[in-house]
């Protein structure tokens, strides 16, 4: 007997016909002697749904009561597929976060799973019951209700999963595992058997979506064993696992792309120690994330410009906190463009194979496609380009480290 956590994401919950298929699959599980715990997405689109109608009454919306809006998707499909297990003769019990609890702390909109109090559930599991738990929302601090950022019903899955010290967490969506790139962008991209947690964490970091990155963080911290499969098909998926479980490092093992980039550039800000602190601390007292960040020594020793970029969502408040230190930094100018795309290449193979960076450069060129910003970790080389040339880059960049023929 094991005991498995699934997740199943919102396409595979998206209508009544897929949540019966859904229970059935968790009745597969129960039926070879498993006991199964379930976290759920809300529908397709609902989340969406639901963040549209906040912000149509109050665009600067009060935290907790957007919270208590988005997190209602879940609660929908949760107490449906109760339902549909039972009505396939399995015990089964719907348990949103407060009802647990999942404490998280108090950060409304991106909160951070503190516990789970799982006496409750492992009686039920003994008994034989299906949990079915809603993904996304906890109980914070205050006693409300909390939400863990875009796709967090993966963490939440994850978080139960290692408090429950499962065998298995399986994530069900609605592709059959992680591919060398996303799927539905090329076509030739191919399916990995295996990757290892650290370049799943800088492809969920650098916008590969198939998992969120609080979710792998977590299952590398706490040892939860992570697969990734289809909700429709029987085939095996991609397990997430540790560096040395790889024989055959590859040099690059993913490319993903990240839409909710902007940049902006302070042009002619003075070279003088203190003025990177004086630009990025205002902004980080704003709440907000700087991702990349490009400054050159200046020629005459005067001045240089400084380049950065912020989540899409964010550039209107980092415009406006940049140009109230205009008198206090004395640039010359402020320009910034939302319509640029990062796109990373990753792989562990990169510690030991030179050439990588040079590959995906010269790639880039043939296509005529510029180079805005260039970063690189030890794992991962990211460019910025216009977002125009998402498509084009990522097949590119396919081609070009041998994924596919063409
Ligand atoms: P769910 O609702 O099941 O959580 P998501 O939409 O959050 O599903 O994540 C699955 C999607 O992630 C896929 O449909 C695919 O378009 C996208 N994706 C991006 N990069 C990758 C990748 N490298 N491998 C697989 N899927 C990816
Ligand atoms: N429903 C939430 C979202 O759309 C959480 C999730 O699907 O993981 O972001
Ligand atoms: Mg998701």
């Amino acid at each position: 007997m094991a005991r498995i956590v699934q997740k199943f994401g919102g396409t595979s919950v998206a209508d009544i016909d897929r949540i019966k298929t859904v229970a059935q699959r968790v009745k597969k599980e129960v039926d070879a002697g498993n006991q199964v715990a379930v976290v759920l997405s809300a529908m397709a689109g609902v989340t969406n749904q639901l963040v549209t109608y906040a912000r149509e009454v109050s665009s600067l919306h009060d935290a907790r009561e957007f919270d208590a809006v988005v997190s209602t998707g879940e609660q929908v499909t949760a107490g449906l597929l109760a339902l549909a297990l039972q009505d396939k003769g399995v015990a089964a019990r719907s348990w949103q976060g407060w009802q647990i609890p999942i404490r998280t702390d108090g950060a409304h909109g991106k909160a951070r799973i503190m516990g789970i109090e799982i006496e409750e559930l492992e009686r039920r599991l003994a008994l034989g019951e299906v949990p079915v738990v809603t993904g996304f929302q906890g109980l914070g601090p205050d006693n409300r209700i909390t939400t863990l950022g875009r796709g967090g019903s993966d963490t939440s899955a994850v978080a139960l999963a290692a408090a429950l010290k499962a065998d298995r967490c399986d994530i069900h969506t609605d592709v059959d595992g992680v591919y060398t790139t996303d799927p539905r962008i090329v076509a030739g991209a191919r399916k990995l058997d295996k990757i290892t947690y650290e370049e799943m964490l800088e492809m969920a970091s650098a916008g590969a979506k198939v998992l969120q990155t609080r979710a792998v963080e977590l299952a590398m911290k706490r040892g939860v064993r992570l697969q990734v499969l289809s909700s429709y098909g029987d085939g095996a998926g991609t397990l997430v696992v540790d560096e040395d479980e790889i024989v055959e490092k590859e040099m690059i093992s993913g490319i993903a792309y990240d839409r909710d980039e902007a940049k902006i550039t302070l042009v002619g800000v003075a070279d003088r120690p203190g003025v990177a602190a004086g630009i990025f601390g205002p902004l980080a007292e704003a709440g907000i994330n700087v991702d990349m960040i490009v400054q050159n020594v200046s020629a005459d020793g005067k001045a240089t410009d400084l380049t950065f970029t912020v989540a899409k969502g964010d550039l209107d408040r980092a415009v406006r906190v940049v140009e109230e230190l205009r008198d206090a930094l004395g640039y010359a100018d402020l320009v910034y463009d939302p319509n640029v795309v990062k796109v990373a290449v990753i792989g562990v193979g990169m510690r030991s194979h030179a050439g990588v960076a040079q590959r995906m450069f010269q790639a880039l060129a043939e296509k005529g496609i510029n180079i805005q910003v260039i970063s690189t970790s030890e794992i991962k080389v990211s460019v910025l380009i216009a977002e125009e040339y998402t498509e084009l880059a990522l097949r590119s960049l396919h081609a070009a480290y041998g994924f596919e023929d063409d």
